[in-house]
């Protein structure tokens, strides 16, 4: 059971926890209150003037049911959810926890915003299934009184997937359940997008609908806008440390493990050397590609190879490249969003003939994760030369600006990990789906949620994406990774 926290218990004044529980008086005599002490203060501070040392408005609360760490589009979503499903209504106190709020290197806002039904594994068409659904409707999610309607500027122009004659029997077994699919000839493929080279194609797969792009940026403010409404609270810092209890257990094998449980989160305030201890029932590891360092400060993965407590969580930090190129003779209005056969993609960018695009490097090829800048020269060698074979017009573009992102690549198969840690007890993760987290976050952020709620995956049953599977070696078996 979740403990109820008092939220009048924990508001903050500038002088801490001590204000805040101030009772019987009105909110006139406590701002009077405040005022004295704020000008008490101000008489013995050098410079006179109010000293935000001295306001606390910015550390986290004592103590919080959930702390999510990461507040990207995964961390929001989770948090959404448990705010919508809880019973009653202001059940649990939800802290988010992110250290950069400009959001600078959250893969949410470096991505190319697309979102497809293409997967050939069930779960990853359903999540993607529910997740259109959501966004389709996303004023029926995120609205918020009297402030204006999100437009997520969703372009339904469909995924164009290409395959080689070996990848073509792979395409044609791919799970289309749910998912509107038409496959097509080379033939077929040049009647409908006669700018397109068909050379080295067998087969092509064209979603008819339920897919596109759309503003990752707007989702993520939606997101976070909607569940500040909610109650949720955040706070700018970062998550150092978890202190823990253990418990000794013997399973059925007569193996040893080690059960432990979070019940203090340390948080590092921004720009500063002070931490906040922060007590919890339940933690939310949705710190994106960051989600391998965060599960190793809770003890993950440090226990003997082989073992389930040295299992680690294999999500780390990929640098990929997209460039954003102009090209005047380039295809129309009607492109989709291509993936060619050497792993090279791109669609169109609004409506000015700009597109962008990249591909991921071969294991080899793996730039230095260390920082975000771009290298040029893997445009020039890497992505242009397929782009231009596929789409000769592309011959002629212009390459106008470019950035870099992290993937939270997930090392093990390269598909999410959702659900609680099988030793760290109170640690959930929602995390590691490579280059398709953004278009799955509604649905993860619900199957989460249920989890911690009811114990159990309600509406998308992802057994198969928990953490255990990198103990016992079952993939998800995903062939439509990009
Ligand atoms: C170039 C590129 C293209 C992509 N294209 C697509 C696409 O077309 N479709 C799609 O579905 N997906 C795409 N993705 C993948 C998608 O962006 C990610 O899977 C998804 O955004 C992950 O969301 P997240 O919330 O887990 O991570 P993030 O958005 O990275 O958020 C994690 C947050 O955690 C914070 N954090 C980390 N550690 C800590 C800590 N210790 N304390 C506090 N905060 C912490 C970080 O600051 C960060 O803001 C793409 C990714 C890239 C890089």
């Amino acid at each position: 059971m979740l403990r109820r926290t008092l939220l009048l218990g924990l508001c903050r004044g500038p002088l801490g926890r001590g204000l805040g529980t101030h009772r019987g008086g009105s909110i006139l005599d406590r701002d009077g209150k405040m005022s004295e002490i704020k000008k008490k203060i101000q008489s013995i501070l050098p410079g006179g003037d109010w000293n935000p040392l001295y306001d606390t408005s910015h550390l986290p609360p004592e103590s919080s049911d959930v702390v999510i760490v990461g507040g990207g589009v995964l961390g929001l979503s989770v948090a959404y959810w448990l705010k919508k499903l809880e019973k009653p209504r202001g059940a649990i106190r939800v802290l988010v926890v992110e250290r950069d709020h400009t959001y600078s290197r959250a893969s949410t806002v470096l991505s190319v915003g697309g979102i497809r039904q293409q997967f050939s594994v069930p779960e990853n068409v359903q999540l993607s299934l529910f997740s259109i659904d959501f966004l389709r409707n996303i004023n029926e999610y995120l609205a918020v009184a009297d402030d204006p309607p999100l437009d997520i500027q969703f372009n339904p122009s469909g995924y164009l997937l290409l395959a080689s004659e070996k990848g073509a029997a792979i395409m044609e077994n791919n799970v289309k359940e749910g998912a509107k699919v038409c496959l097509m000839s080379p033939e077929q493929l040049r009647n409908k997008f006669p700018w397109i080279n068909t050379e080295g194609v067998a087969l092509a797969s064209y979603g008819m609908e339920h897919e596109g792009w759309f503003d990752p940026w707007c989702l993520l403010q939606g997101l976070r806008r909607k569940v500040q409404s909610m109650g949720v609270l955040f706070c700018r810092g970062e998550v150092t440390r978890f202190m823990s209890s253990s418990n000794l257990m013997k399973t059925a094998s007569g193996e040893e493990v080690n059960l432990k449980r979070i019940h203090e989160v340390h948080v590092k305030i921004d720009q500063s050397l002070e931490y906040q201890p922060v007590e919890c029932a339940i933690v939310i590891n949705a710190a994106g590609a960051w989600s391998g360092q965060v599960a190793e400060l809770a003890g993950i993965g440090k226990g003997p190879p082989g073992t389930l407590q040295g299992t680690k969580l294999p999500v780390e930090l990929r640098k990929r490249y997209v460039y954003l190129w102009h090209c005047p003779q380039g295809p129309g209005l009607e492109t989709p969003f291509v993936i060619d056969p050497s792993g090279t993609y791109f669609r169109r960018e609004g409506l000015g003939h700009n597109y962008l695009g990249g591909c991921s490097p071969t294991e080899e090829e793996e730039p230095d994760p260390g920082n975000l800048e771009v290298d040029h020269d893997f445009f020039q060698d890497r992505v242009w030369p397929p782009l231009a074979q596929r789409v000769p017009a592309f011959e002629t573009l212009k390459v106008r600006s470019a950035w870099a992102g992290y993937y939270d690549y997930n090392t093990f198969d390269q598909n999410g990990v959702v659900g609680p840690h099988p030793l760290v007890i109170n640690m959930y993760f929602a995390t590691g789906f490579s280059g398709h987290g953004l278009q799955q976050a509604p649905a993860v952020g619900r199957a989460v949620a249920e989890m911690v709620l009811e114990g159990h995956f309600q509406t998308i049953n992802l057994s198969s994406f928990l953490f255990s599977r990198f103990y016992s070696g079952e993939k998800v078996q995903e062939h439509n990774i990009i």
